[in-house]
């Protein structure tokens, strides 16, 4: 049934307290609230209400099997929503918190089986933005959110992208602008033998190996018609654009860019996610150029964004080179590698 949205602009840094009141009290209700984290948006219900997550899955089209991340205000609410606290989630809660690192745990009795798909576990994580803080506050509950976007499409870093894909499907949307960092958590997971990396994010693999350092982190990525259920987060088919996207990788910067125009040459709507080097080389060309920026971080800020405005242009295709697999290069490298669904040209 199509809901009557309110979008309401608070603040990033000193959210107004009467927009964070009508979004607590519709968490309360059952209802769903958009929101900015300093990763992307996220698209909140209460955690403890089985009625209200179903409702996050049908609002974004995803599948029952993918499970969602709970946010916390604070560490009380942790043995709320896990059973288990290891040494080692303490340490990095401590060093981490708030910010982009999601723990998976062993979940506790209260977190309803549909938010984490039937799984034993449940991944959990304090944000770090005042807008995320000011809500989960109001709330007094724990909140699952996961990305604001429809299911497979990239993820919203503006309110904007969030009204593209749910609008009236969701109670209230808070408008707080950009979100800072661009791309989602990182994920640990503390319930194998070794802490495991299951999706590089916010928070890089260099820092956590610096505290962790029986770290594991091994990129596996399953078709999403492979007949094997895919383990959470390892699907293939991932913050896709409707253009296709071909993902270059080389050391050599002039065959990339000959495979490139190769490319380019094939295509009518071609577009072109570049860095600022690559934007250069592609100049004398003649097609819609989106500028990622001139590092890691800023290209991570910049990403989801540009993928969906070279789609608003009516580009049937996308180029891009892969990015160094450094810092947030490689939460960038992850999230154009499933945008491109496996089509990547090795030169
Ligand atoms: P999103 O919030 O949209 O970025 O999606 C949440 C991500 O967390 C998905 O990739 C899930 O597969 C992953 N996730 C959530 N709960 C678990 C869990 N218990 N174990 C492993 N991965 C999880
Ligand atoms: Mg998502």
């Amino acid at each position: 049934m199509a809901k009557r949205t309110r979008v309401i602009r608070v603040d990033p840094d000193a959210p107004q307290v009467a927009a964070i009141a009508i979004a607590g009290r519709a968490i309360r209700a059952g209802g769903l609230v958009a929101f900015p984290t300093e990763t992307v948006y996220g698209l909140g219900a209460n955690a403890f209400d089985a009625a209200a997550v179903a409702a996050i899955f049908a609002a974004k089209g995803r599948p029952a099997h993918d499970p969602l991340i709970v946010h916390i205000a604070h560490m009380d609410q942790l043995t709320q929503v896990a059973r288990q606290i290891p040494p080692l989630a303490a340490d990095l809660a401590r060093r981490y918190w708030p910010g982009p690192l999601t723990l998976v745990l062993k979940k506790s009795e209260r977190v309803p089986a549909n938010l984490t798909a039937g799984l034993d576990t449940v991944a959990v994580r304090l944000p770090d933005h005042a807008v995320a803080l000011a809500l989960l506050q109001a709330a007094a509950v724990p909140i699952a959110a996961p990305s604001a976007n429809q299911f497979s499409r990239p993820s919203p870093t503006s309110a904007q992208h969030v009204i593209d894909d749910l609008r009236e499907r969701v109670d209230v949307v808070l408008d707080g602008g950009a979100t800072p960092i661009g791309v989602e958590s990182t994920i640990l997971s503390l319930v194998d033998e070794r802490p495991r990396v299951l999706r590089p994010g916010g928070i890089v693999v260099e820092a956590l190996r610096a505290s962790v350092p029986d770290l594991a982190y091994e990129p596996i990525f399953f078709a999403e018609d492979d007949n094997a259920a895919p383990a959470p987060g390892t699907m293939l088919r991932h913050y896709s654009p409707r253009a296709r996207v071909i993902l270059f990788s080389g050391e050599d910067d002039a065959e990339v860019y000959a495979a490139m125009r190769a490319e380019i040459a094939r295509h009518e709507g071609v577009g072109l996610l570049a860095c600022a080097a690559d934007a250069a080389e592609f100049a004398d060309l003649d097609i819609a150029v989106e500028r990622l920026g001139a590092n890691a971080d800023e290209a991570a800020r910049r990403l989801f964004a540009a993928l969906r405005a070279l789609d608003q242009q009516g580009m049937d295709c996308i180029l891009a080179r892969a990015p160094a697999k450094a810092g947030l290069g490689l939460a960038v490298w992850d999230r154009l590698l499933r945008a491109a669904v496996g089509s990547l040209v090795v030169v």
